[in-house]
């Protein structure tokens, strides 16, 4: 019966996902154990910030006298130890949705990396929010009895020894809030040491926000830990030591920060930050549902995590806190929109971080090259979307170059530095990839000049560079748009191309009607040096690589029809000529048009249309030629 179910005890399968995490936790994870008392502070932390804020809009829930805090006791007899919180406490149905049957987005993601990974270390596991588990690298088994703030239910008691299931039944709890009660594995009952303890505490949670208490050899309970919040600490008395730390377990950081703004307002506006740009991305940088970014507190009572009111989306790897004086303690994610005093904190806020880019990339370059590694494609959403900082970013923007490997990136000012001194325009490509690219025929007249050519293979740099458009007076072009005008630098080019024009002026046309539907125009090109043909865009057209991009994204894209330009120098097109000349019907022809067509495509990385047909006339080609070549018969050694 329904109410049976609601009540009296109830065994639960553990959801698939869960159940292989737990195993993971028993039998693969074997360094840092002692992370598990971390990830329940954590849990508890989190359990009296939920509290404190839910207090001030809801009147059914009121704090109480009682001082929020975390008490961890110990049982050397009974060999377990427990971690107490007066925060909000769960339901029944909570604790089934949060800690037993419901997929969460951090544990697939955890799973993929720790399959893949023979070391298994158990710091990946703040890293996936999946810290609740850990309990039973420690333990046989686990009993949490929690009672939920303001909801008039009775206290559900959890149980579950990591295996397969976990049982549910009602009980008793003074007050709300939590206690998770391990039984220790005879193995590790070194956590039944009050010293041990208290070293896990200073070490991993050393920063969070409320008291641990935790009873001295004497039986006594004592606060363990600091709680005065580091970020309103002025930035001279803190240490490199503690924002680290402050970084691990208040911010979930799992690795070392590029660098580290901390700063207080004062005057119209109020307000401390502490802001960190970190190494490593997350694993969820580019989801929606992101956990960690900037914590709003208001005068020091937490209100939020990743509030992204706080930072504009292309920023998102910064990890923080921001504390203002200056909001009401009642704010709600509604109201943070267009709110006035998030806009000012979040245009300073973006000034420094942008400051601080810059400065790392003027005094060392080396730091922010792998920043640049890590963050650059989300950095340069920037220049599409600020368009008030995009004189800033466009210092920032780095790309790879024919200039250099591909583990060296430029800047546009010093590809500017480096431009030839004929040379108006910044040139680049787009392509999927800097082996593609680099091989591209388009690039053969850059290279057989010196002209340096911008790479841009993020897929984002499609978007990016119609925002860039120009800098510092000079425009980007790229290399398979429109018709290449190299200036005085093209001016060789140019002179062959207008006799070539003269000259080829039936052929292209012959060309043309045999691409018909397929090309839009065929011209004498000024780009190629070695190949005979290639494909480029019209100047305001969609290039090739935004048309593929376009479509793996499901939109339907415009055929746009293309033009095939020519090298009237390359001998098969002198071949091609000669053969018009003698005979303008010539069948061939048409065969050899269709191949130069289809290798264009392939040479930057498209499909041809037909692949059979393709590979038809490959064959027919290869079938002249070996039988031209000398076709000793079948052979007859006996
Ligand atoms: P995370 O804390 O990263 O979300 P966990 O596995 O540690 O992941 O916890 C799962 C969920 O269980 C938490 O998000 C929270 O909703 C709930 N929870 C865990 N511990 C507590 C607690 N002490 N008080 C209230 N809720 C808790």
């Amino acid at each position: 019966m329904a109410d049976t179910a609601a009540t009296g005890q109830q065994k639960m399968e553990f959801q698939t996902e869960a159940k292989q995490l737990l195993h993971l936790m028993v039998h693969a994870l074997y360094t840092h154990k002692e992370v598990f008392l971390r990830e329940l502070i954590s849990n508890a932390s989190d359990a009296l910030d939920k509290l404190r804020f839910e207090s001030l809009t809801n009147p059914a829930i009121k704090s109480g006298s009682d001082e929020p805090a975390i008490h961890i006791k110990i049982d050397k007899t009974a060999k377990t130890i427990t971690i107490s919180d007066n925060g909000i406490g769960m339901t029944r149905q909570e604790v089934i949705d949060n800690i037993g049957t419901i997929a969460r987005s951090g544990s697939k993601a955890f799973l993929e990396k720790m399959t893949g990974d023979q070391k298994a270390d158990s710091n990946l596991i703040g890293q996936f929010g999946v810290g609740f588990y850990s309990v039973f690298m420690v333990s046989t088994s686990v009993k949490l009895v929690t009672k939920r703030a303001g909801s008039g239910e009775p206290a559900a008691v959890w149980e579950s020894k990591g295996e397969s299931d976990f049982s549910i039944e009602e009980g008793t709890r003074e007050g709300h809030g939590t206690d998770v009660v391990l039984y220790l594995k005879e193995e590790e009952s070194t956590y039944v040491e009050e010293w041990q303890v208290r070293s896990l505490i200073k070490k991993y949670s050393d920063f969070i926000a409320f008291p641990i208490y935790l009873p001295n050899d004497k039986g006594k309970e004592e606060v363990v830990n600091q709680t005065k919040p580091l970020w309103c600490r002025p930035a001279a008395e803190v240490t490199q030591e503690q924002y680290k730390e402050f970084y691990e377990q208040v911010l979930a950081g799992f690795d070392e920060p590029l660098s580290i703004l901390h700063n207080r307002a004062e005057g119209i506006m109020e307000y401390s930050s502490l802001l960190y740009i970190p190494s490593k991305s997350p694993f969820d940088l580019f989801s929606l549902e992101r956990k960690h970014g900037v914590k709003l507190y208001v005068k020091r009572v937490f209100i939020m995590d990743n509030c992204k009111e706080l930072l504009p989306e292309y920023l998102r790897f910064t990890r923080g806190v921001v504390d203002s004086e200056d909001l009401p303690l009642n704010i709600s994610r509604e109201t943070l929109q267009k709110n006035p005093v998030i806009e000012k904190i979040k245009k300073t806020l973006v000034g420094k971080i942008l400051g601080k880019l810059k400065e790392l990339a003027e005094n060392e370059p080396d730091t922010y090259k792998k920043f640049w590694q890590e963050f650059g494609p989300v950095l340069k959403e920037g220049l599409h979307m600020d368009y008030e900082n995009k004189e800033q970013l466009l210092e920032l923007v780095r790309f790879q170059s024919s200039n250099g490997t591909k583990d060296e990136f430029t800047s546009l000012k010093q590809y500017v530095s480096r431009m030839r001194s004929d040379q108006k325009d910044i040139y680049y490509i787009t392509g999927e990839s800097r082996e593609i690219v680099e091989k591209s025929p388009h690039l053969e007249v850059f290279k057989s000049k010196s002209i340096e050519v911008l790479f841009l293979i993020d897929p984002i740099d499609e978007w990016v560079v119609g925002d860039i458009y120009n800098y510092d007076g000079k425009q980007l072009k790229s290399v398979m748009q429109g018709d290449l005008d190299l200036g005085d630098l093209g001016k060789e080019e140019e002179d062959a191309k207008k006799k070539s024009e003269t000259k080829f002026k039936k052929l292209s046309e012959r060309i043309k009607n045999i691409l018909a539907g397929r090309v839009k125009e065929v011209h004498i090109t000024t780009r190629l040096k070695d190949s005979p043909a290639c494909l480029v865009s019209e100047a305001n057209a969609m290039g090739a690589h935004m048309e593929k991009l376009m479509k793996a994204m499901g939109q339907t894209v415009p055929e746009s029809k293309r033009i095939l330009e020519i090298n009237a120098e390359h001998p098969i097109l002198m071949n091609m000529h000669a053969r018009y000349s003698a005979d303008p019907k010539d069948p061939d022809l048409e065969e050899w048009v269709h191949l130069l067509y289809e290798q264009a495509l392939i040479a930057e990385g498209q499909m041809v249309p037909d692949p059979m047909a393709y590979s038809r006339r490959v064959n027919n080609l290869l079938m002249k030629v070996s039988a031209k070549t000398g076709n000793p018969g079948p052979t007859d050694d006996k």
